[in-house]
């Protein structure tokens, strides 16, 4: 990057950031998502970092927090509060560590022992406490001033007033973090949205805005908690040899505290090495979910608190100490390319192209766009700053575009008129979403109709890879699913990487492919919405393609009448039928060697299973919907569910067995996650809707 560039962007990530910090801090409303502020301060740092010149006073990566907001009293704190440095990945980790050992002069190899803390997403609280009593209560602030809140902390249970000390030192601090548990959150918001009040984001800045009410009564209500975690006492305390013997650890700290009537974490953990820390954050990655309150990580810190001194602090944080964080679902990242992808239906489906992120995971860098509606609506330009999102099992999806990061005169996106592939102008019907290439011999859709063809779920082709399909369509030596089965094998040699024996082998699996069931056959011709378990459930009645063409086009209520069949798609199978070249292909198939019927063994075992009533290998198991599905309706994939023996339900309890989620999905999904709930996309559900 040229050193213009770099200061450009610096000073667009400095004036993004600070009005986000702002938003967070001190109007508890925060404007993004967390990962994504993340991120973008890791890029600025990395930027300062690269040119130190850049760094000015205000910018972000030199503060901590934010200023103390008005209409509270501002208190100096007697031991200033700081930030913790972030690692979100095992190398990020283990490169502090190396650092934290360089610092202290010991060999690169020791093993120093650490406690492992829950990251509790709450606010950090000053507690003073004189005589054993509690005299005042700050926020962290600025980390050098907070806001004088005592009266608020004391309406919090879990703070005592009074220490259970038989000698308390004339003065001590405690800090700790306080904290919505998820129930009460919930209920806030809902009171919030009954008053027609604004919702808080999370719990972090419900708890922010909570400590920051002007009437105590009020926070009383809100029921907040509070887990303590450091104390500092005066130096030289205890001055008789009697008195509780002062901690020369984080971990008797922790105790310390306990015993003096402070709520302690109950899950931190002495540590021995580095593997051990992995481990903890290893499992509490999922352990997180059974509790009732957000964590966003843990943090370690170096047990011992004279190594502790002597490592000391940066500007921001103390170099003994670390936040570990858990993957992103969200992060932004730099558009690259606008992609056009056709598919086996025609439909064109914009996708963007971006640097890539690590996301819930894994790397991401395609995310798709659905439709021209949608790339309207974000409103995205080429080299935009995106946030993208994937969480869990959930198809990775742009968020928005944070518009303020445009680079100047860049020019907005939009779908091309003409399909990428054949050139042919794109339609797209009235109060349709979908913009489609209709030309039913262009070479995309041609591709995609022969890689369904031969998937996994039809017919189950080996050794007809993506690749080898494109060197079939664009050497015109196939222009149909029939023409497969005219290929020859010594034809199919002499193309790039085949040789005789995959040749020969491809030629057998096609052959072998003919004697695949009905349904399958069915499902493989590609008709729009006649996936897997609707071309099961249409095989099972109509026992041959002549048999579905005649009802498709005289007695549409018989495909209707099959469990789970809507009128969309016996209007889709009507279609398909009528159309020549489909017909045509038909007739190809049979005189190829295909019945497209069912087998006497098939007619037999569907007669049984309707004698037993419907397959019920669903029974018992609770599915909760929520978001838009690519291709099932709402209605549809409830009757599939059903079809199966399983239960629908309308919200998301422990009993729930898994929430299916598409695009947009919301509260339902968040809540599967917190109660560590099982998450299907559409190609689960159909997964397991299939495996009977
Ligand atoms: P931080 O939250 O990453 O870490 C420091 C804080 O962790 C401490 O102040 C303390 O409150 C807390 N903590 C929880 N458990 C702890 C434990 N066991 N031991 C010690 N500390 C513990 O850092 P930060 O400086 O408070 O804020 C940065 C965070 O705020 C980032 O995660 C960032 O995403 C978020 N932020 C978001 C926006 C936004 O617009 N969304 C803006 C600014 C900051």
């Amino acid at each position: 990057m040229s050193s213009a560039t770099a200061e450009h962007r610096a000073h667009e990530l400095r004036q993004l950031l600070n009005r986000a910090a702002h938003a967070y801090y001190v109007l508890d409303a925060p404007e993004m998502e967390d990962p994504v502020y993340d991120r973008l301060y890791r890029e600025l740092l990395e930027l300062e970092a690269a040119h130190p010149e850049l760094i000015t006073a205000d910018s972000p990566t030199q503060r901590v927090g934010g200023a103390p907001a008005q209409g509270f009293e501002s208190v100096r704190h007697r031991i200033g509060l700081l930030s913790l440095d972030n690692a979100f990945n095992t190398e990020e980790l283990e490169a502090w560590y190396a650092r934290l050992l360089k610092v202290l002069d010991r060999d690169p190899s020791t093993a120093l022992p650490m406690v492992g803390e829950l990251k509790i997403d709450g606010n950090a609280l000053a507690l003073s406490y004189e005589r054993g009593v509690l005299v005042r209560a700050a926020t962290r602030g600025d980390g050098e001033q907070g806001e004088e809140i005592t009266s608020n902390v004391r309406t919090i249970g879990a703070v005592p007033l009074r220490l259970q000390l038989a000698n308390p030192p004339e003065w001590l601090e405690v800090r700790g973090e306080a904290f919505i548990p998820d129930g009460t959150f919930a209920a806030i918001n809902s009171e919030r949205q009954a008053r027609g009040e604004a919702l808080f984001a999370n719990p972090r800045n419900a708890c922010a805005g909570t400590l920051r009410q002007l009437d105590p009564r009020v926070v009383a209500a809100r029921r907040l908690d509070f887990f303590a975690y450091t104390l500092h006492l005066p130096p030289g305390w205890p001055a008789a040899a009697d008195e509780a013997p002062v901690p020369t650890s984080q971990w008797e700290a922790l105790q310390w505290l306990k015993a003096a009537g402070f709520k302690v974490n109950p899950n931190a953990e002495l540590l021995p090495n580095l593997a051990a820390v992995e481990a903890f954050f290893q499992r509490w990655d999922s352990g997180r979910r059974q509790l009732n309150y957000a964590t966003d990580g843990v943090v370690v810190k170096l047990n011992d608190l004279q190594l502790q001194d002597a490592a000391g602090f940066t500007q921001k944080a103390p170099r003994w100490a670390l936040a570990l964080k858990y993957p992103a679902e969200e992060a932004p990242s730099r558009l690259l390319r606008l992609a056009c992808q056709v598919g086996r239906t025609g439909v064109v489906t914009p996708v963007a192209e971006f640097e890539p992120v690590p996301l819930a995971g894994t790397s991401v860098s395609r995310a798709t766009l659905h439709n021209a509606d949608r790339l309207a609506e974000l409103d995205l330009h080429a080299g935009d700053t995106i946030v993208v999102r994937k969480a869990g099992e959930i198809i990775p999806e742009v968020v928005r575009v944070l518009a303020e990061l445009r680079p100047a005169g860049a020019q907005r996106l939009e779908l091309p008129h003409t399909c990428p592939e054949c050139g042919s102008e794109l339609v797209r019907e009235e109060g349709e979403a979908a913009t489609c290439c209709v030309n039913s011999s262009c070479p995309a859709i041609l591709r995609g109709a022969l890689r369904h063809w031969v998937s996994k779920g039809a017919l189950d082709v080996d050794g007809l890879g993506s690749k080898l399909i494109e060197q079939l369509v664009d050497r015109g030596l196939v222009g149909s699913i029939a023409d497969l089965y005219r290929l020859d094998g010594a034809l199919l040699a002499s193309l790039e990487r085949m040789g005789s024996k995959s040749a020969d082998n491809l030629v057998a699996a096609l052959e072998a492919s003919k004697n695949q069931p009905w349904h399958r056959q069915l499902y493989g011709l590609g008709i729009h919405h006649v996936g897997e378990v609707n071309a099961k459930a249409l095989a099972a009645t109509f026992a041959s393609a002549a048999e579905l063409a005649t009802a498709a086009s005289e007695t549409p209520e018989l495909i209707t009448g099959v469990y789970g069949i809507g009128g969309e798609i016996a209007q889709s199978l009507q279609q398909w039928f009528s159309t020549p070249a489909n017909e045509q292909l038909l007739g190809q198939l049979e005189r190829l060697g295909f019945s497209l019927a069912s087998s006497e063994a098939e007619l037999a075992a569907a007669a049984a299973r309707r004698a037993d009533g419907a397959s019920t290998h669903l029974g018992g198991q609770t599915f909760v919907l929520t978001g838009t599905l690519p291709s099932l309706s709402r209605s549809q994939a409830q009757a599939l569910i059903e079809a199966a023996g399983g239960k629908v339900s309308g919200s998301v309890s422990k009993k729930t067995s898994y929430v299916v989620a598409g695009a947009e999905a919301g509260s339902k999904l968040s809540k599967a996650e917190s109660l560590g709930v099982a998450v299907l996309d559409e190609a689960g559900l159909q997964a397991l809707l299939n495996n009977a």
